[in-house]
Parts: C-alpha cells; structure tokens; sequence
C-alpha cells in the first residue's frame, strides 16, 4: 500500500520552515516494521502550529451556567468542591441533549471536559434509582477506565451511587467481589468486560446506558468484535453516548449501529488543541535524536515531559537511557504490568520523576495535570494518534509545547 499523502496544500499558518515535501525515507528511521498497519504518511507541515495566544482566544461563551442544569443539591455541590466554575463547550451543549434522553456522538477537543459532560447527567439520572447495575462505560485503556471511576466518585460522592472498575490486568477476584454488591456503574475495558459477562459474573440486562468513550480508538485497536459482543447483551431499549476528540468516516458508519438516532454535538475548534504550540526538529539518525532530545530535557521550563516512542523495547531504553543520563525518567508501555504502569504514571503525576516514556497505550485520554511539553521522539502512526499525543499538553486552558523529531534531509 502506498503511503497516503495527508493534507498537501492545505494552507498552514506556520509552516514557513519547510522547504521541501517528503522527508526522506517516508519518515521511518527505524528499519522494516514488524507488524501492524503500515504507517500513515503524514506531511511534516501538519506538526507546526503556533498556539493561538490567550488574548487572541475568543473565550467560549456557555448558554447555561451549572445551576441551569437540573441536578439535585449534592451533585451541584459536588460540581463546585471540584472546582468547576462555568460548563464547557462540550458540557454546556452535551448535557441538555442527553438529559432529554438522546443519543450523543460528542465530539471536542482533547482536555475540554468530555468525561464530565457525560457523567453528570447519568450520575443525575441514576440518583435514587435502584436497578443496578444500570450504566455500562467502556474505555480503550486501563488507565482511562481508572481516570473515569475516580472523576465518577469525585461527582457522585454521598449519593449512594457505586461503581466497580472491570480491567484487564488485574486479578479478578476483588472484581468479583465489587460486581455482587450490584454497583449502579460499571466502567472497564473491552477484553476483561466480554470475559466477565462471557463467564456470566456480569448481567447486562438491565443496563439502560452506554457509554463508550475515545470510541474510535477502541475500534481502531481491534476491540469492536469485543464491543460488538458486549452491547449485544444489552436492552436494544437504552440510551447510547460516544464521546471522542476525532471520528473517522468509517468509525462514524460504525457508530450507527450502536446509538439510534444520534445527536452530534461537535465543538471541536482546529483539529489540534489550540493551547499547543507544535513545531519539528530536524535530526539525523537516532543517535542525533538522543543527543538532542538530551539538550532540550537540559533547558530551563522542561518541567515535565511525555516522551512517545514506538516500541515497547526502544520506549523502555530510551526511559533507561534518560535516567542514566541525569533526566529522572519512567516508562510506560504494553510490556508493563498493571501495578507497574500505575506505579510509573504516578510517579509522573506527581512529578517525582520529570520524564515519561510511554507508546501510544498512554497518548489517549490521560488527564497529567502541567505537562509542559510533549515530544514525539518517533513520528506517530496516523494523524489522528499525533493530535491524541499532543493533547496531553495544553490542559484545561493552560499552554504547551510539542515537538516532533523528523528527518532531517
Ligand atoms: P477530555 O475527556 O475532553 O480530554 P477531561 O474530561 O479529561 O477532558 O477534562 C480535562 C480536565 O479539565 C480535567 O482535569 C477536568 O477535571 C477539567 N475540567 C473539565 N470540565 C471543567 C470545567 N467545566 N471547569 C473546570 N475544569 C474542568
Ligand atoms: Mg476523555
């Protein structure tokens, strides 16, 4: 399969560095690929972009404020101990969509608030009912499916509502034992929620919402047969959310056979986070990346910084590599236990360490709280990875910086 040009001649607002079209070599510096789908060619001009300043930043104006939504008092409450002033984009035109009991495909942004803006209204509706369990969240990754439940216990706190976290990874028993007390949320990844319900620990009968969250990703991670399996157990009468930052055409075919009759709520702004500034850096061999990349960490303001590398072995050595050299660095990828990437991730929430090295299993969903910069020591798969990979920059309003290694000509 040829590469496919993406985006040539679409007009970019700082792409004077270029000078040329191709990078040699297609990109790859790494020799032939193992395996997998052959990577997306992605012309360099698409990872520069200036950061729309703060002042220049039209502020999203919310038709609602939280008090408009009809939640009870302890839920409003919680929203406030949170800190959440004013509704997002997403949330303030979300929400009353799905409390009137649509189907939603949300689109926004990275780091825009979708986990809120569908979890407050199921937390909503699911206070005082008492079929359980009643709410199904599935998510591509662990560590998003942890993400969810804590921003759930967070919002749902002292109303009697209860979740269980079904991961793969982990050691079922404590699942088992979550699932008997009949929690009202189940929230979990594709693979451990088909085994479970496949063994018969999970009932999805009267599970009355869906949620699947970074949908596409899990599609494109080979999880719909999973996905396809698990709704098949459920009511055909029950409502169905999506939520991610990009959808391709044929995950959009897909999406209808899922959700009847949906609501699109987009406000994705430009396809990147407005908030990062993007730029390339020109290396010759990974030699020179290493050595580079070595400079940079040096520099003042690199407070925290998510690495993405390719493979679980090159991620896992440049990590080594990195602590070594004096830039105190975790890994995370797919060869990693559970314990172990919760252990490194923490560490790097809580800035013990100020790099981590992670594939792509970390690019989607993750909210690190001040990551500074975000650099793709190798150039991602598709488009659609590179736009998750630097979204985990540039949080919440706050800026931040992404550089990209290319090669250099
Ligand atoms: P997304 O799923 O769109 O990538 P998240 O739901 O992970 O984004 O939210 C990103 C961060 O923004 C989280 O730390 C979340 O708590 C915070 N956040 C979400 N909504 C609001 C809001 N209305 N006001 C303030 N902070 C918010
Ligand atoms: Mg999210």
């Amino acid at each position: 399969m040829p590469y496919k040009t993406h985006g040539s001649g679409r007009p970019q607002r700082s792409a004077s560095s270029f000078r040329r079209g191709r990078p040699q070599g297609g990109g790859r510096s790494g020799g032939a690929r193992k395996k997998g789908p052959q990577k997306q060619y992605i012309h360099p001009s698409k990872f520069v972009n200036k950061a729309v300043t703060k002042e220049a930043e039209a502020p999203y104006e919310p038709k609602h404020v939280f008090a408009d939504f009809p939640f009870g008092a302890e839920l409003h409450a919680n929203i406030r101990a949170k800190g959440f002033e004013k509704p997002s984009a997403i949330q303030d035109q979300a929400i009353p969509e799905i409390i009137a009991g649509k189907d939603v495909i949300g689109l926004a942004n990275t780091g825009t608030g979708k986990t809120a803006a569908f979890l407050l209204p199921i937390i909503e509706r699911m206070s005082g009912i008492m079929l359980r369990p009643s709410v199904l969240i599935v998510a591509p990754t662990r560590e998003l499916a942890q993400q969810i439940d804590e921003e759930f216990r967070a919002f749902a706190r002292g109303m009697g509502l209860y979740s269980a976290l079904i991961v793969g990874g982990v050691n079922v028993d404590r699942q088992l034992r979550d699932l008997k007390r009949r929690p009202h949320f189940i929230i979990g990844t594709p693979g451990r929620l088909k085994d479970l319900i496949e063994r018969r620990h999970l009932q999805m009968k009267n599970m009355g919402v869906l949620v699947l969250d970074e949908a596409d990703r899990m599609l494109d991670m080979g999880f719909l047969p999973d996905i396809r399996r698990i709704v098949s157990e459920m009511p055909k009468e029950r409502q169905s959310l999506f939520f991610s930052a990009t959808i391709t055409p044929d995950i959009e075919a897909l999406v209808h056979d899922f959700l009847t009759d949906p609501v699109t709520v987009s406000v994705r702004t430009t396809e990147t986070s407005d908030h990062v500034e993007q730029d390339v850096i020109e290396a010759r061999d990974k030699a020179h990346k290493i050595e580079l990349l070595g400079e940079l960490l040096a520099q003042d303001g690199y407070d925290k910084v998510l690495v993405f590398g390719e493979t679980k072995f090159g991620v896992q050595r440049l990590s080594d590599h990195l602590s070594n050299a004096g830039h105190p660095s975790v890994a995370i990828h797919g060869n990693k236990n559970q314990s172990q990437r919760q252990r490194a991730l923490k560490q790097f929430k809580d800035e013990k360490v100020k790099v981590m090295v992670a594939t792509d299993v970390a690019a989607r969903g993750l909210d690190i709280p001040n990551v500074t910069h975000v650099i793709n020591f190798d150039t991602p798969q598709t488009y659609s990875d590179y736009v998750h990979r630097i979204g985990r920059t540039g949080r919440g309003g706050a800026h931040g910086r992404a550089h990209t290694f290319i090669d250099q000509q």
